[in-house]
């Protein structure tokens, strides 16, 4: 019976997930392109990741995968549900900070400006991160490994194709700026930046 609990939790966390991404889908407005990098692969990333949706649902609606269970105690399972909303604000934050430049695929878009505000003030790639995150809580909210690599594989997989052509992207169209943006950045967590004044022997 408790698993139903679980499963209500999840179930309310990934639609909170999807609305955002539907407000801001629809919330874009048509806009000109002036770049758009290897538009087929990226739309067979999104297909994959649809596809980890699949097993995702057969746990959630039914009990038939519920025995790839992993034996996590319940105060991990409900700290999963916090990480989850920890990862939908900062995937909120996100979209707010990118606004009009952000593109479901790697794009440039007419006027595009160079976002360093928001979570884009201490890492290059807030949204992945909030992925991260939400994939890291349904691990352990679910405590099913058959939904939790679902829904990370094809995200590990695709961020890691991905990343360094959108900022080889972001440098073609930014040049200098964005190359400086990424000295006082990192691609997932903050660079730290500790400043230290060797002391030489005289
Ligand atoms: N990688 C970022 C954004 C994902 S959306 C993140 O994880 O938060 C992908 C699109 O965002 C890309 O097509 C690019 O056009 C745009 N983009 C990425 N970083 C940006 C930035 N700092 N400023 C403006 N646009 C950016």
């Amino acid at each position: 019976m408790r698993e139903n609990w679980f499963k209500i939790a999840l179930t309310a966390l990934l639609l909170a997930d999807a609305s955002v991404r539907l407000y801001y889908l629809k919330g874009r407005r048509k806009f000109e392109r002036v770049a758009v990098k290897h538009e087929k692969r990226e739309n067979f990333f999104y297909r994959l990741v649809g596809m980890g949706l699949i097993p995702i649902s057969y746990y959630l609606l039914t009990p038939r995968i519920d025995a790839f269970r992993l034996p996590f105690p319940a105060w991990l399972r409900w700290s999963g549900a916090a990480i989850i909303f920890a990862g939908d604000l900062l995937f909120i934050w996100s979209h707010r900070a990118l606004d009009k430049n952000w593109s479901p695929l790697l794009e440039i878009r007419k006027g595009h400006t160079l976002v360093t505000e928001g979570p884009y003030r201490f890492i290059r790639h807030p949204m992945y991160a909030a992925i991260f995150l939400i994939g890291t809580g349904i691990l352990f909210l679910s405590a099913n490994w058959t939904v939790a690599s679902s829904y990370m594989l094809p995200v590990i997989f695709m961020y890691l194709i991905r990343v360094s052509d959108e900022e080889e992207m972001m440098v073609e169209q930014f040049g200098d700026e964005y190359r400086k943006y990424m000295k006082s950045t990192g691609r997932l967590l903050p660079k730290l930046n500790i400043k230290f004044n060797p002391v030489h022997d005289r």
